[in-house]
Order: C-alpha cells, then structure tokens, then sequence
C-alpha cells in the first residue's frame, strides 16, 4: 500500500485521498492543509481551486498552481503548530534543478458552512 503524499504515516486510501476525490470534507484546518500539500505532491489543481477561499480564488490562477506544481518535487510536509483556524508548516521541497528549499508559512482558513477553505498566509513571523 502507498502511505500519504502528506507525511502522516497513513495509507494514501484512508488519509488525504477521500478529500481530493470529495468523499469527505476535511474535519479540521489541519487535515485540509495536509491534503492541499497532497494535491501539490500529486498535481490535483482541481482541488487547490476548491479547497481555496471563494473571496480569494481569483487570485490564484489554476496554470500558475499547475506550473508550481508541476515544477518542483515535494519532499517533506511538517505541521509545527495549529491553533483555531491557523496551520503554521513547512514543507520542503526540490526545484527543477536539483536544489532544497524550505517554504514556511503560517496559512489561515475559514469554515464557510461546515467547509474549510484555504484563505492565505503569512510568512514573515
Ligand atoms: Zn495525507
């Protein structure tokens, strides 16, 4: 069996897959963060789009996701703390060149009616 994209030590089949193919909604901001990681590892723009705030979509055009996607490899996914509607992460991954880099950000979501959704982040904290 193939352990999640996300780090978690889960099966892919029983950790973020049942969200990206919207089985089931994520229960809290951290098992949302960690599936939208899961869609970057694996390419699935369709749910980037939809895991993100509708307010905000319009800023994050689905080629760029794709090409940001595409481009890098995702190595490694640390949640450092969550608390209320924030995920402070890092996630680690290689460019097309070969070299490491580290992105930390500390994202905030919003439920909209039961949903979570991806708002923005922060990164200079
Ligand atoms: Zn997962």
């Amino acid at each position: 069996m193939e352990k999640c994209p996300c780090g978690s030590t889960k099966e892919f089949s029983s950790c973020c897959e049942p969200f990206l193919t919207h089985k089931q909604l994520p229960f809290t901001p951290e098992q949302l963060m960690r599936s939208r990681y899961t869609a970057f590892a694996i390419v699935n723009v369709e749910y980037l789009v939809a895991t993100t705030h509708p307010s905000v979509r319009h800023l994050h055009q689905p080629i760029e996701i794709k090409e940001w996607a595409q481009s890098n490899q995702w190595i490694r996914l640390t949640i450092v703390n969550t608390s209320g509607d924030q995920v402070h992460f890092k996630a680690v991954y290689q460019d097309g060149k070969g070299k490491l880099h580290q992105h930390e950000e500390l994202s905030t979501f919003a439920s909209v009616e039961g949903t979570w959704y991806y708002v923005d982040g922060e990164y200079d904290f």
